[in-house]
């Protein structure tokens, strides 16, 4: 039980179960989305002005808001449709964001109200990073891995090679107002995705990961409650579980690639995809639970007669196991 994938998946499906009990709430066999938006919401922007380079590059170095990124659609984002892309290429330095407080300072200093306890409160939640990390790996092709993609590969690279193309931008901590007047505090989505839709048209996707906090306090996600606003906003909403981003961040990038239409094969390919419940998550050869915080950490292999899912631990030792 030395191994770190096996250390940490017993960890966090204890922590889980904890969760469980404090709120009475079934969390292993919950959906992995909690929220969905009604309907794709396709924004029109005007052709090339001028190049606004410069936009995008303040939205991807800093934590980017609603103002500076509508500024930027306003003014005829040429980058659109160019086949450029801003991801982050230095990890670290997002994952210090992650972090509330940083993004209410940022809130503040763009003029939203925050009150100074949110500023002193060093807020980290688990899943986020998470799910940051496995978006940053699938986008860096670090996790190409993740899907098995035997059957059909030509198939499969061509609508791999498509949706990638038109994500455009990914930022972290990006904020919203959360009514028409700056006297409320904002909504800090965990994610945003930019992607382009047709030419000189956008989805702006946000990403709320709906932490355990927010049900141990007997709440539940803030910006479900407020989709019409953010709808009328230009936004597509996401709540995803936190406690799904812990266990698995991978599946839950591609569910989301899947239920935004953005890349629909995302799931069936995904090693692990049938996987109905938290409890499932168990390895083919040791029985200890698992988790997907590396994309190899799931492997499929033969046991016998039959094809399990086992820890890469457990596929790498297996001939001196058995
Ligand atoms: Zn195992």
């Amino acid at each position: 039980m030395e191994a770190q994938e096996i250390k940490r998946a017993v960890k966090i499906h204890d922590y889980i179960e904890k969760l469980e009990k404090l709120t009475s709430l079934s969390l292993k066999s919950s959906p992995v989305f909690l929220g969905l938006p009604s309907q794709k919401l396709i924004l029109q922007i005007p052709e090339r002005i001028k190049p606004c380079y410069e936009y995008v590059e303040q939205l991807y170095e800093d934590i980017s808001e609603h103002d500076s990124l509508f500024k930027a659609l306003r003014t005829g984002w040429g980058y659109i449709n160019q086949d450029c892309k801003i991801v982050p290429n230095n990890k670290e330095q997002y994952f210090q964001q992650l972090n509330n407080s940083y993004a209410f300072r940022i809130a503040k200093e763009r003029g939203h109200l925050v009150p100074d306890c949110l500023l002193e409160k060093k807020q980290f939640c688990y899943g986020q990073y998470e799910a940051y990390y496995a978006m940053h790996e699938i986008f860096q092709s670090n996790a190409l891995g993740v899907w098995s993609m035997k059957p059909d590969s030509h198939n499969f690279r061509h609508t791999y090679a498509e949706w990638y193309k038109n994500v455009k931008l990914i930022t972290s901590q990006f904020v919203v107002p959360s009514s028409r007047h700056k006297n409320s505090i904002p909504y800090i989505f965990d994610q945003l995705w930019v992607v382009s839709h047709n030419t000189n048209q956008v989805r702006l996707l946000g990403l709320e990961i709906a932490g355990e906090n927010q049900f141990l306090n007997g709440g539940q996600s803030k910006t479900l409650r407020k989709n019409n606003y953010l709808k009328e906003l230009g936004y597509e909403m996401y709540q995803v579980a936190s406690w799904w981003c812990r266990v698995d961040p991978y599946r839950v990038i591609c569910e989301f690639l899947n239920l935004s239409g953005i890349f629909p094969d995302a799931t069936k390919y995904l090693i692990g995809s049938e996987l109905n419940s938290i409890d499932e998550y168990v390895c083919g050869i040791c029985s200890a639970p698992m988790v997907r915080w590396d994309w190899d950490w799931i492997q499929k292999c033969v046991v016998g007669d039959s094809t399990v899912l086992a820890h890469k631990h457990c596929v790498n030792h297996r001939e001196f196991i058995s």
